[in-house]
């Protein structure tokens, strides 16, 4: 009898610290989930969230494994995150969908359970090694489909299909207010730099941006050019044409001039017939070179508007900075300097006759 109890008695201690361990593991798991979704709440930009997920989330939750689809049927994600000098395309982990078609068996519910190479390779690509256990999750907001988060694991049980799924619905819903959020604001700030007329960058998005592009050539000690274009005689196209056709005209112009530029210039309309560009890691003669190949291409166009054809040429002033070695100037002044240098610059060719290419020159600082 005596000796029954004392075999119960160490079973119940066994149980006991067996739950005690649980517990404690549990009460741990929870502090690591809600030190990642403070810290996931606080980020405000979408390229920050993704790094979060894509690094952090591994270390918080010990996982093997992480990756993140983003539905992008329009393009907007990768090329926001691509103005904003995120490297989208590189990133192990990102997958942006120009479709949902992938995404369709994931639509409705979870999949958590053992990785089925048919079921679940689209989610993890480029993994040497595939994980035993897997749990893919939809992240929807408001009814709108915004992607999946999908976690693996190299041990088999630790996404079951039996085990609970509160803690990774919770995940889920975290994570989808947070891309929610940084998707809006994304497109807001997207929306605000953009010339509703001719489509490209507005004088805000310069602003944001020159002081940025100075400090980088700064740091990697690389010249710096900016073009100033204003159309010639451009009030009279109105005057012919009608407003409307002027339009046009900036429409085909702006596009024409953005075709000669690299995608990563900066090249914005900043203000009535007036587009500046910034030409990264270009010197005077490569910057007056690009700037007599946009004054050809223009005085080439046909534009063509309500059946009646017209053409129209651009004068460009043209400015160079070169920083010194280990220069510490301030970015803004610098910035200025360059803007009035090639607007200056401008004035002289409008000066000495219109359609032609004049150089300000190159400030040293
Ligand atoms: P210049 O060769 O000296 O540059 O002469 P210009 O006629 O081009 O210059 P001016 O500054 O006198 O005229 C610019 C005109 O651009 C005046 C303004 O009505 C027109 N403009 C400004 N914004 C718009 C716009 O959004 N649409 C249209 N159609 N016209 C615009
Ligand atoms: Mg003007
Ligand atoms: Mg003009």
């Amino acid at each position: 009898m005596e000796e029954d109890l004392t075999t119960d008695l160490v079973v119940l201690q066994s149980h006991l610290e067996s739950m005690l361990e649980r517990v404690q593991k549990n009460s741990v798991t929870l502090q690591k989930f809600q030190a990642f979704e403070m810290r996931l709440l606080k980020l405000n930009s979408l390229s920050d969230t993704i790094d979060h997920l894509l690094d952090e989330a591994k270390n918080y939750f010990d996982l093997d494994m992480i990756s993140l689809c983003l539905i992008d049927e329009t393009g907007e994600i990768s090329k926001t995150l691509t103005d904003n000098g995120y490297p989208c395309s590189s990133i192990i982990g990102l997958i942006l969908l120009n479709s949902r078609e992938p995404l369709k068996a994931s639509n409705i519910s979870p999949y958590i359970g053992a990785y089925e190479s048919s079921r679940c390779a689209d989610f993890f690509p480029h993994i040497e090694r595939q994980p035993a256990s897997v749990a893919i999750t939809p992240l929807t907001r408001r009814s709108k489909y915004l992607g999946t988060l999908n976690l693996g694991s190299y041990q088999p049980d630790r996404f079951a299909d039996t085990m609970a799924t509160d803690f990774i619905e919770h995940l889920s819903s975290v994570v989808s207010v947070c891309l929610e959020n940084n998707l809006n604001f994304e497109e807001i700030r997207r929306v605000s730099y953009v010339d509703t007329l001719t489509g490209v960058n507005n004088r805000r998005f310069l602003e944001q941006r020159i002081g940025e592009e100075v400090h980088g050539c700064q740091r990697a000690a690389e010249p710096l050019s900016c073009q100033f274009f204003d159309i010639d005689f451009f009030k009279s196209v109105n005057d012919t044409y009608g407003h409307q056709g002027g339009d046009q005209v900036l429409s085909v112009v702006a596009a024409a001039i953005k075709n000669q530029l690299r995608d990563n210039d900066v090249f914005v309309r900043y203000g009535g017939e007036e587009f500046v560009a910034l030409l990264s890691n270009t010197n005077e003669a490569k910057a007056l070179e690009i700037a007599e190949r946009v004054r050809k291409a223009i005085e080439m166009l046909t534009i063509s508007f309500n059946g009646i054809s017209t053409s129209v040429t651009v004068s460009i002033g043209v400015s160079t900075y070169m920083p010194n070695r280990k220069s510490t100037s301030i970015s803004d002044e610098v910035a200025t300097r360059l803007i009035k240098s090639a607007d200056s610059a401008l004035y002289k060719a409008k000066h000495n006759g219109r359609n032609r290419v004049e150089n300000g020159g190159v400030i040293l600082a």
